[in-house]
């Protein structure tokens, strides 16, 4: 007998924490071009929020709204929301610095988190119970009155309306009624059941408030308990890309609109954008530079795998007989090995988006399996555009000759007596514009020291590359299971102040790995600046106008 589904609402929202909560998790640290990079991410995702962080309360989280509201960040599904706190006791909210922060932060949604424990408002805030829902009221209000739209966050809901169901329910009303458009329910602690959950939704589900729900997963039902507030009646649902987040993490905000889309059969991101799930935690999860996990829900590179053997044959017959969801539908396949950019359509899609023409078939066809041919030595080019671009234009012929590296070589030794003093030297000769380059550079590391010849070999014949900067790199340790022999992945962010661009480079070990992405990044940069310094010449074609200069 089938399940009776519930009926989706008329309006429902999709909000991600991932650059607030979800960064909370231990041993993450997401410098501000990560979380632009995340937040366009989960845009192009569909998501309907993005918690972009606390303005106000940091430099790095005001800097990400400044450059996220000034054009670096286009957003075509989302609204940017601001994260605070209602006023602070016994002040008024139109005088309040941290309120001021995100009325000025250019987002134009703010989500306040609110008590609504007795325990934590006596504990916590040192005030009355009046107190905070005056603070709750005025600063909802004041926000509303400033035209922004104001979500509340019910810090430590679950444990208490436990404690103190008619305040926290007091709690909910206040906020509906000041004009907060949805009011979340937290499970702060992480501590409940799916079956708890029925019964406390649905008494703020009654009050005619617009209720949402954010779960953590600490008694590893938080995407359940998500679940069954959507059931009684919840209309917004939060949650982190990968279930990333503090302790045991968040709900899988993917593993959540997974289900609501192919279970329950609602229609809550865009048309066709689900199968963008498991390309969006991948890329998200090497910008993170915390691996999603091969065994989690939807988008693991294990969550459709079968072993070989006895069923084998019957797979083929019928895949469904061996899976929940045909796993295409998010982005996924059954086989041990996700591709990232899998499938000739997705390419094409892809180097459209670049600007160039593949809807030759066979030369689509041809570029795919050199993708399929680089992931598996460990390559990865979701979260590294720029050399996806240089592979591209390698296999159309297009890839101009910018310089080519004759040779390269670093050393690492104690300078003198004292041993903490490690100097790293780099030498690279190379050709760029006919004429032969050979620089040392000196750096705190081999990586650094390289980087440093490389550029000093470039910069008589391209001064451009004066201004590159490298703003940041990531070196990921590849599972030996892949069974070849490159161990190490690297990524590089280089930005020329206008832009930036990531490359990737993967080898034995991580000065060779770093040498290929750093070269991809230079060799991006150049050639991007020659064709927009050179006279356009329509369509880019088979005579790149860079070839000229070569
Ligand atoms: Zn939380």
């Amino acid at each position: 007998m089938a399940p009776t589904l519930p009926t989706a609402p008329q309006t429902f929202q999709v909000y991600d924490v991932t650059l607030r909560d979800g960064s909370q998790q231990e041993g993450m640290q997401l410098s501000v071009n990560d979380k632009l990079r995340i937040a366009a991410y989960l845009d192009e995702f569909g998501v309907g929020f993005i918690e972009g962080g606390w303005p106000g309360s940091n430099p790095k989280d005001s800097e990400f709204f400044r450059r996220a509201t000034s054009g670096e960040l286009e957003l075509r599904n989302a609204e940017l929301v601001a994260f605070g706190m209602t006023r602070r006791v016994g002040g008024r909210a139109a005088d309040d610095p941290l309120i001021a922060a995100l009325r000025d932060s250019g987002a134009r949604v703010a989500t306040l988190v609110a008590k609504s424990h007795v325990g934590h408002v006596a504990n916590a805030l040192h005030t009355t119970l009046e107190e905070n829902l005056a603070m709750l009221r005025d600063s909802v209000s004041h926000l509303r009155s400033e035209g922004m739209r104001v979500i509340i966050d019910a810090e430590h809901f679950f444990d208490g309306y436990r404690l103190d169901g008619a305040y926290a329910l007091e709690v909910v009303r206040t906020a509906a009624e000041a004009g907060a458009e949805a009011v979340v329910l937290c499970d702060t602690n992480g501590g409940m059941l799916p079956s708890w959950m029925g019964e406390v939704v649905s008494a703020a589900v009654e009050l005619g408030a617009p209720i949402g729900i954010h779960c953590h997963n600490d008694s590893g039902c938080a995407v359940a308990n998500t679940l069954a507030a959507v059931e009684a009646g919840a209309m917004h649902v939060q949650g982190c890309v990968n279930g990333y987040g503090e302790r045991t993490g968040n709900a899988d905000i993917i593993s959540v609109v997974a289900n609501l889309e192919l279970k329950y059969g609602w229609k809550v991101l865009p048309e066709g954008n689900l199968a963008e799930a498991t390309r969006t935690a991948q890329a998200i999860a090497e910008i993170t530079n915390v691996p999603a996990g091969p065994r989690r829900a939807y988008i693991g590179t294990s969550a459709f795998a079968h072993k070989a053997g006895l069923h084998a044959s019957a797979i083929k017959v019928d895949p469904n007989l061996y899976q929940h969801v045909d796993p295409a539908l998010v982005g996924n396949d059954m086989r041990m090995l996700v591709s990232d950019m899998a499938g000739r359509a997705n390419i094409q899609i892809k180097g459209e988006q670049l600007g160039f023409d593949l809807s030759d078939r066979t030369l689509a066809a041809e570029l795919t399996d050199r993708v399929k041919e680089k992931e598996l030595q460990g390559y990865t080019f979701d979260a590294a555009d720029a050399s996806f671009e240089l592979l591209m234009r390698a296999q159309l012929g297009q890839l101009p000759d910018v310089f080519t590296i004759k040779h390269w070589t670093t050393t690492s030794f104690a300078d003198g007596e004292n041993d903490a003093d490690i100097v790293s030297e780099a030498v690279v000769k190379l050709v760029a514009q006919r004429q032969v380059q050979y620089f040392v550079g000196e750096g705190n590391g081999p990586v650094n020291a390289l980087d440093m010849a490389l550029r000093r070999a470039l910069t008589p014949v391209y001064p451009a590359v004066d201004g590159y900067e490298l703003t940041d790199y990531r070196v990921r340790i590849l599972d030996g299971s892949s069974g070849t022999e490159a161990s190490v992945r690297v990524l590089i962010d280089t930005t020329n102040g206008e832009r930036t661009w990531t490359t990737v480079g993967v080898g034995t070990n991580v000065i060779e790995a770093s040498w290929e992405a750093l070269c991809d990044a230079y060799r991006y940069g150049l050639i991007h600046l020659l064709e927009n310094t050179v006279e356009p010449v329509g369509a880019r074609g088979a005579a790149s106008p860079v070839d000229a200069l070569a």
